[in-house]
């Protein structure tokens, strides 16, 4: 398998080349069709398979396939992660292909100036990394506004449930247009998870690694 073969364009390409990503992970591999094809995703993957990626390789084409790109605010993807190091990780990871485009990433989590990030999302973003509480802290400031969201990452489900955002991240995905794509990824699969997941991905495809 190879990165062209998923289709990306010549700028994504050469962004891909620049991390020397010789080859997709397996994670990779399995998701990137799915995913670049508009559906539902549970992926059961680590950290260090190379997860992130892809969620935001297809994240990058998404926002770049949205027709009225220019026009509204607020963020067109929004990925949610359990800790501050994690959501920094991922702001990492997307920036890396979204600058390229001129796509704008934010991130939002606890133990950073709430005024601070307020601005920032009130700067505009197509891309919002956050943490739960964070996220629902700075919708209630109306700091951003969901209209736009078609694209919604929920990484490490499991341990996000297990430090306490099972309500924070109900109400985030409620706050989210339900036509919008949904991927769901988890180093495992409690009963708790498979619930969420049936409630809030439509016909997911569960790929494993
Ligand atoms: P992750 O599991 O998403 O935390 O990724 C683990 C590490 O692998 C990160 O440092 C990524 O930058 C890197 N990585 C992701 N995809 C690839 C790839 N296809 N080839 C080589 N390294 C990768």
């Amino acid at each position: 398998k190879t990165f062209a073969e998923a289709g990306f364009s010549a700028e994504l390409m050469k962004a891909i080349a620049k991390q020397a990503y010789e080859k997709p992970t397996p994670i990779q591999c399995q998701s990137l069709p799915v995913v670049l094809s508009g559906r539902d995703i549970i992926g059961i993957a680590k950290t260090g398979s190379g997860k992130t990626a892809a969620f935001v390789l297809p994240m990058i084409v998404h926002i770049m396939d949205q027709p009225e790109l220019a026009k509204e605010e607020g963020p067109i993807g929004v990925v949610c992660a359990p800790t501050r190091e994690l959501a920094h990780q991922i702001y990492l990871e997307s920036k890396k292909f979204a600058k390229a485009y001129g796509i704008r990433v934010s991130a939002v989590y606890g133990g950073m100036s709430k005024l601070e990030q307020f601005k920032e999302l009130k700067s505009g973003c197509e891309i919002v990394i956050a943490t739960p509480g964070r996220l629902i802290d700075m919708l209630k400031m109306k700091a951003l506004t969901m209209s736009r969201a078609t694209y919604l990452v929920l990484d490490e489900a499991d341990r996000m449930f297990d430090l306490g955002f099972e309500p924070q991240i109900r109400s985030i995905v409620g706050q989210i247009r339900p036509d919008r794509q949904t991927l769901l990824f988890s180093a495992t699969m409690p009963r708790k998870i498979e619930k969420l997941a049936r409630e809030t991905l439509t016909d997911p495809v569960r790929v494993t690694v």
